[in-house]
């Protein structure tokens, strides 16, 4: 007899194609076998759906699953059948022949799994129905349109009260991505749960890398970061239909292949867009909240956020939308302190009581943009959740933080002193235009131009200094006043007069180089040849996914293609190892790929069935290799900017291993990195009898040399230069 455990795992491995469960699908499946109710909080892409559809295959009966859209029913139930699970989905959609059809496959005792929407689930005539056919448990898949704490508050789900007295001797499992507690207590007394067990997962997606900017011109910041995804799929959210229909058009002139989404847009064009991008003919949907739950794609690389969300809830969700087969993706959220203001007036006027909440929702919001803490810490703390790791390694407060510090700060005092200095003439733009040194008239002709700070940025973009302008508004170190917006003195100066709080983040910054190569190994085979017969597998997926007519990921997953372009079988035995591919696929379109493998193998005369699996990760290079690699462009005379940009990684980083170099190789001359003059001067401040504190000794300078430089002097000093 098979214990149950070897029961599960052959489930999973005969239909799935996959060879363990995820921590917690384990416990949930367990509320299932059992008939005891459960409340499941999993994030998007968490695998809520294995959880009620291994056990609905091991129980006798008919597992009942509420959904509330038909394009999600229509998509589970494809991919289920593809696996070689009989699942059927009632629905408006259905013709009367296709409906008797399903009638008959119901009452063929066949039927594991039975998708309905949930005002259907609670008629009468249809209760009795399904009672007659015996049911294993109801599972209420997006049990969160329950409540209206959620953000996704559906009347239809309401009725699902009366679900209990319905079906009072079967057991409820409740499944959702919102993590807030209000919203489970809802799911709860909402379904009268009876001592449910909760199981909650972690709300952290280590695949995705979390950015945030200050939104400047936004059509070049989207493309930007578009540019790094060429070919993948995105997301683009935009507060309202006119920045949706704005943005899409400019990106249609750029050449992208985007596609707009929104509440005002007609039925068939939304579901005409909509699927567009399931079958990879759009790579880019611009769209309102409105668009998302009825996506199930898996291979979304980017979510950029046009604009603020209305609370982090909503970030969260959206952005969860990202990565959902475990591959790295990347989220931005570009924004600007308008949007903030327009969503406020918005709550103003709706006057409900629910009002305040959503208020207090929208400036934790704000918050979350404008602090720098790392990213995946603040979202998980909303959550109620703690992040145990320091730094996360994939967010933009981690992977730049060495940026911040002592750069922000002499650059936050100059701004400063610059908007004191020029007293009531000083809007952000005008601003600006000084610190950068600006030849047009209405500088030149005005005082500004004389005083010490006209010109003081000069090496800086415009647009660098206009954005550290905006985030030191942002950060409440400088006001707005009046109507010309005139910088004045924040009351964040008076608590913090040393600027220690000062952070900035980048400007417009491509992901770093390094990472973004990392990023695409990961998402793609790591050898060219993998990545050629990655592209052959992914245009057979194609043809197969056309011919049934169903979305490409209902086939074969990219992590599924990955692994099958590693390992390259040639047999069936060899194919059933590779992730993702049940007895079901094996046997329906196992040939034809294996056709396709065995092709491409013969004509570059290289063996099929190689055992190597292709690493999840490529190794990161090593601290020793970067510092290696540093020490060669400083041989070859490399300022610190030029091996910054070559290496990928912060001035500070790279201050340090120029320090070390030095070090090492026992320089004496700090240039090309630092004057003679410096040099005297760090001398003057050392012998000076300060404390000897890199801090002192640049306060000493005035600021006239950076850290960098200061550290380099002290070594060759050290030396004997
Ligand atoms: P959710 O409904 O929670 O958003 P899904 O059920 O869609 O998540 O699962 C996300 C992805 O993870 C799917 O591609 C699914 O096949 C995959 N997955 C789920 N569980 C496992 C597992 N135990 N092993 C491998 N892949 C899994
Ligand atoms: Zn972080």
């Amino acid at each position: 007899m098979p214990t149950a455990d070897s029961n599960l795992l052959g489930t999973l491995r005969q239909y799935w194609g996959y060879d363990a469960l995820r921590p917690l699908q384990g416990d949930a499946i367990a509320c299932a076998l059992d008939s005891r109710d459960s409340v499941v909080v999993l994030p998007t892409g968490g695998g809520k759906s294995l959880c009620f559809q291994v056990p609905a295959l091991m129980r006798d009966g008919i597992a009942i699953v509420v959904s509330p859209l038909i394009s999600l029913m229509k998509d589970q139930v494809d991919a289920l059948k593809a696996n070689g699970v009989r699942a059927e989905a009632i629905h408006s959609g259905l013709t009367l022949a296709e409906k008797q059809a399903v009638d008959r496959a119901l009452r063929s005792g066949e039927v594991k799994l039975l998708y309905v929407s949930p005002e259907r689930l609670v008629q009468p005539a249809f209760i009795e129905y399904v009672r007659g056919l015996g049911v294993s448990f109801v599972a209420i898949d997006e049990a969160h349109c329950i409540s209206h704490w959620g953000h996704d508050f559906r009347p239809e789900y309401r009725q699902l009260r009366t679900l209990r007295d319905a079906f009072p001797e079967v057991a409820l499992h409740a499944f959702t991505a919102t993590a807030t507690p209000q919203v489970r207590d809802d799911i709860v007394s909402e379904l009268t749960l009876r001592d449910p067990k909760v199981i909650v997962g972690s709300f952290d997606r280590p695949n995705l890398t979390y950015r945030v900017l200050q939104r400047g011109s936004l059509i070049d910041q989207v493309d930007e970061i578009i540019s790094n995804h060429s070919g993948e799929s995105g997301l683009v959210y935009c507060i309202s239909r006119k920045n949706v229909e704005d943005l899409c058009a400019k990106l249609q002139v750029k050449g992208y292949r985007a596609l707009g989404y929104h509440a005002g847009m007609g039925d068939e064009v939304r579901k005409r867009n909509q699927e567009a991008f399931s079958r990879d003919e759009a790579n880019i949907i611009v769209a309102t909240v409105a668009f998302g739950m009825g996506i199930d794609k898996s291979n979304v690389r980017y979510v950029i956020h046009a604009g603020l969300p209305k609370s982090i809830e909503h970030y969260q969700q959206e952005t969860g939308r990202a990565g959902r087969d475990g591959l790295e993706s990347e989220c931005w959220l570009v924004y600007s302190n308008a949007d903030f203001m327009l969503w406020k007036n918005i709550l103003e006027k709706e006057e409900s009581d629910a009002a305040p909440i959503a208020l207090a929702k929208l400036e934790d919001m704000l918050q979350f943009a404008r602090r720098m803490q790392c990213r995946h810490k603040s979202i998980l703390a909303y959550f109620g959740e703690t992040y145990a790791k320091p730094r996360c390694g994939a967010c933009d407060v981690c992977l730049d933080v060495s940026e911040a510090d002592e750069h922000s700060i002499s650059i936050a005092r100059t701004i400063i002193d610059c908007a004191r200095q020029i007293g009531d003439y000083a809007g952000p733009k005008f601003t600006m235009q000084v610190l950068a040194g600006s030849r047009e008239d209405r500088v030149l002709s005005s005082r500004a131009a004389q005083l010490s700070s006209y010109g003081a940025l000069q090496d800086q973009d415009e647009a660098a200094i206009r954005a550290w302008i905006d985030q030191l508004v942002d950060q409440e170190y400088l006001v707005k006043r009046g109507q010309y917006n005139v910088l004045a003195d924040g009351p964040r100066l008076t608590e913090d007069p040393k600027l220690s709080g000062v952070r900035f983040s980048a400007v417009v910054k491509r992901a770093p180089r390094e990472r973004e190569r990392e990023r695409k190994l990961a998402a793609k085979p790591a050898s060219p040849v993998d990545l050629k017969l990655f592209e052959k597998l992914r245009a057979l997926r194609r043809s197969i996914a056309d011919e049934r007519s169903v979305p490409a990921f209902v086939i074969l997953s990219d992590v599924s293609l990955n692994d099958m372009a590693a390992k390259k079988p040639v047999t069936l035995a060899a194919l059933r190892q590779v992730h993702g591919i049940g007895e079901r696929k094996a046997e329906d379109f196992g040939a034809q790929f294996i056709q396709v493998i065995q092709e491409f193998c013969e004509a570059r005369d290289i063996e099929g069935d190689t055992q190597v699996a292709l690493p999840t990760k490529p190794a990161r290079r090593s601290k020793q290799d970067m510092r290696d690699a540093a020490a060669k462009l400083f041989a070859a005379r490399l300022s610190v900017e030029e091996v910054c940009e070559q290496l990928q990684r912060a001035p500070s980083t790279v201050g340090e291993y120029l320090a070390e170099y030095i070090e090492a190789a026992n320089i004496s001359d700090p240039e090309p990195w630092a004057g003679i003059e410096i040099l005297e001067r760090v001398r003057f401040a050392v012998n000076e009898g300060g404390d000897g504190r890199l801090k002192s000794i640049f306060d000493a300078l005035n600021g006239d040399a950076s850290y960098i430089q200061i550290r380099v002097c002290l070594a060759c000093i050290r030396n004997g230069g």
